[in-house]
């Protein structure tokens, strides 16, 4: 027996041929993993697919089938829009311009807005490829090799290579399985976790010359300058905040990117239960409570002061 949502992306899935799958700007493995994964299924089903994402591929998953078919646009018309791994529309930039309602939502995020016809929302799974894992075969589609190593990678990442704590015994037993499809675990780990290009880890040390703390607050800051110094090409922190949530006593990291359009991007993460996504929301962003983002109108300095003050309030709450 499948529930009702289940039964409906099934049959919207089988009466489609041309299907749009769409993920969020500066994308992380899940992202990609689930764009992927999901796109190959479907294109292994008979499908004709676009696979989008307005940043393009980072350098990093280049190394999982399929990825040179992500394109940063779609053109023409769909029978079906997918979203992956997005809690808010805002986060897949101008990719969806001019089409309608998504037909499927599909993603962990706690402040997802719901905004498709069918939304699939579990904010318990450890990665949105969670979510694709289980339920690929539910709605008929095949769980390959190739959409496995994308699945994978996606988590992989997003539980940090399994160290998050909401890691459990069915997350590992859902890893088993995909393992058993005949994807290189250990391979897709180093790729996607571990082996970073030379230009990135330039582009932490200009952010960690910087390093800062106040009590069991640090932050980093990583300005355009840096970022044309260093020859890094993304618009992210090249995963710098995992360095940072490292420190011994940061009960919150925080790293501030600056972005070519002039806003910045923030990025938070906490330790003992603090909800920075709740942080995160009162700037237009949002996440998870333990992992939260946000890009912010306005200049570095400005953006900093205002973010250091709220998330300063948020750990107040239990001193
Ligand atoms: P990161 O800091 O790695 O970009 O993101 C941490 C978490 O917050 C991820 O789950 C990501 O999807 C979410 N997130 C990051 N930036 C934004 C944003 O601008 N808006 C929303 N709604 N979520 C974001
Ligand atoms: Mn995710």
């Amino acid at each position: 027996m499948i529930d009702s949502l289940h039964q409906e992306i099934r049959s919207k899935i089988q009466a489609a041929q041309r299907i749009l799958v769409v993920t969020h700007i500066r994308p992380d493995g899940d992202a990609i993993g689930s764009l992927l994964g999901l796109g190959l299924a479907l294109q292994q089903a008979g499908k004709t697919v676009q696979m989008v994402c307005e940043d393009g591929i980072p350098q990093t998953f280049h190394y999982l089938p399929g990825s040179s078919d992500i394109r940063s646009q779609p053109s023409g018309t769909f029978d079906m829009t997918i979203v992956v791994d997005c809690s808010d529309l805002n986060r897949v930039g101008n990719a969806l311009n001019g089409y309608n309602v998504p037909d499927l939502n599909v993603d962990h995020h706690i402040t997802n807005l719901q905004y498709a016809r069918l939304n699939l929302v579990d904010p318990l799974a450890v990665a949105t490829a969670e979510i694709l894992a289980k339920n690929l075969g539910v709605w008929g589609l095949p769980l390959t090799t190739e959409v496995a190593a994308s699945l994978l990678t996606g988590l992989i990442t997003d539980t940090l290579g399994f160290r998050t704590a909401n890691v459990t015994p069915e997350t590992l037993r859902l890893v088993a399985s995909l393992m058993e499809t005949g994807v290189d675990l250990s391979q897709i780990y180093m790729r996607s976790m571990v082996q970073r290009s030379f230009e990135a880890v330039r582009f932490w040390g200009a952010g960690l010359s910087r390093l800062e703390r106040e009590d069991s607050l640090v932050w980093a800051t990583l300005t355009m300058a840096d970022r044309q110094a260093s020859g890094y090409k993304g618009r992210d922190d090249a995963d710098l905040i995992n360095i940072l949530s490292a420190i011994h006593g940061a009960e919150i990291a925080l790293v501030f990117v600056e972005q070519p359009n002039g806003n910045v991007k923030v990025s938070w993460r906490s330790q003992s239960g603090y909800d920075v996504s709740q942080v995160a929301m009162l700037f237009g962003g949002g996440g998870h409570p333990s992992a939260a983002g946000a890009e912010i109108k306005g200049n570095l300095e400005e953006v900093r002061r205002q973010v250091l003050y709220e998330t300063k309030k948020l750990l107040q709450t239990r001193s």
